[in-house]
């Protein structure tokens, strides 16, 4: 059987539900390797829970917007739903649906015990002042406010929120509760109970994969990044600590090349400054899809969903694709890149850092204690690298590529909770 989900128009057809129709097909493959039965796949096709809210802003002028927020639960069988809270004006409830479902599997693939869940908000937080994102941020918690709670369903940064995000979403939650609950949000600052090393941690596991991946040294192995934030600055400047040669980088604001590496320090002051990594003196510019199509070893996809199509796929010259994004390459592109040997990191298993260190600042939030940075570096390198040797040992045993590998783990420890929970009633 194939999944099922309601149709939409061409013209409806958003990125959002391109994503969900990416996720859906990954789930599919996954499903039939697993040999599962009818009932089981649509139970994982289907988000458990999903909570479209209208969200009014109060503007500086007076003026009064309404957005709509989503919050979705997409598995809960494993564990609370843990997932990232997104403020982008694109995005939209097939988007968040999409993106929790690949959080579900994530979780399962690198061992944590948690559902998969995600948030957003059809908001560009750049056009808000800091006192209207505040507002809308509050109130956005407040509104979701039964789904959440450290036991329950914990967001974490995504695209376009931050650590002060989570300071906003961790006293809203407290404040409604009465005393304060840290183990609400992960991503938190230190000062309320964040983790050491989560800010960089997507990026330091994408790092990790990455070497790994290689097999061999990693100096003067040349990288391409695309997307200068959280994600993308961090994994462009690990991998040039590492020795590589990171010689392109994108963010909204334009592209930046330079043959003989960039100074990935510099560039980050420069963009810090400047607001984006455009007009970087030491270097080039550069258009956003010859970034992608450039011949380097290692590309790193870190800004959105679907920029990796069967439009461009054919002509990405990269060795391999490390995927910081969630959802950066259609499946048609993976099939493409499959067939001209191009090596793919995929998602759930690349960019699981982030997650793996918010499981590890729950931990310490729910027993009121902190472990030191090497103590928690120590512990992702272990999770992420035992899951990226399952990974390959399955792709390399039954002729998978990693993403359908990582898949089939994933989704198959998910199927098996279930099949061990048995239904209620
Ligand atoms: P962010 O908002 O901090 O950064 C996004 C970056 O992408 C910005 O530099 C933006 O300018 C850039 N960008 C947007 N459109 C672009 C385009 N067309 N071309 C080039 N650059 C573009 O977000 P982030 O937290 O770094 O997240 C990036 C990706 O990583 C997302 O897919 C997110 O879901 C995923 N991810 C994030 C985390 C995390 O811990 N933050 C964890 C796992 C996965």
């Amino acid at each position: 059987m194939s999944i099922m989900v309601p149709s939409t128009t061409p013209a409806l057809i958003t990125p959002g539900r391109q994503a969900l129709d990416s996720a859906l097909h990954q789930l599919d493959q996954a499903a039939g390797h697993l040999g599962l039965d009818d009932g089981l796949r649509t139970m994982l096709a289907t988000p458990r829970r999903s909570l479209t809210v209208s969200v009014p802003v109060r503007r500086e002028d007076g003026r009064l917007d309404v957005v709509q927020g989503f919050r979705v639960q997409h598995n809960v069988s494993r564990g609370p739903a843990k997932g990232g809270l997104r403020f982008h004006p694109g995005t939209d409830i097939h988007e968040v649906t999409a993106l929790a479902m690949w959080m579900t599997w994530k979780c399962a693939l690198v061992g944590i015990p948690y559902g998969g869940a995600k948030g957003g908000v059809a908001i560009d937080p750049a056009g808000l002042t800091t006192r209207e994102l505040e507002r809308m941020t509050r109130r956005y918690v407040n509104e979701i406010l039964p789904l959440i709670g450290p036991e329950k369903d914990i967001p974490a940064p995504d695209v376009g929120t931050d650590e002060q995000t989570m300071a906003w979403v961790m006293d809203t939650y407290s404040v409604n509760a009465g005393y304060s609950v840290p183990g609400v949000v992960t991503g938190k600052p230190m000062t309320l109970g964040g983790s050491l090393g989560r800010n960089g941690a997507t990026s330091r596991g994408v790092q990790i994969v990455t070497l790994a991946a290689l097999g061999r040294s990693p100096e003067g192995v040349t990288v391409a990044v695309q997307g200068f934030g959280k994600v993308g600055a961090l994994a462009a400047q690990y991998l040039s600590d590492a020795g590589c040669k990171v010689v392109a980088v994108s963010d909204v604001t334009g592209a930046v090349h330079h043959a003989g590496g960039l100074d990935i320090a510099r560039l980050r002051g420069h963009a810090a400054q400047t607001g984006g990594v455009r007009g970087f003196p030491q270097a080039d510019a550069l258009s956003h899809d010859d970034l992608l199509e450039l011949d380097v070893d290692v590309l790193v996809p870190a800004a959105l969903e679907g920029v990796i199509t069967e439009a461009n796929a054919p002509r990405i010259r990269a060795r391999m694709i490390v995927e910081g994004a969630n959802g950066p390459t259609t499946p048609e592109a993976d099939e493409i890149l499959a067939a001209n040997g191009t090596l793919v990191v995929p998602d759930i298993l690349a960019n699981s850092g982030g997650v793996i260190v918010s499981y590890l600042e729950w931990v310490q939030n729910m027993q009121a204690y902190s472990w030191s940075s090497g103590e928690v570096e120590l512990k992702l390198r272990d999770l992420m690298l035992g899951a990226f040797s399952e990974v390959t040992a399955l792709a390399a045993e039954r002729g998978l590529t990693l993403r359908q590998a990582a898949h089939v783990i994933g989704v198959g420890r998910v199927a098996e909770a279930h099949q061990m929970r048995g239904l209620y009633p």
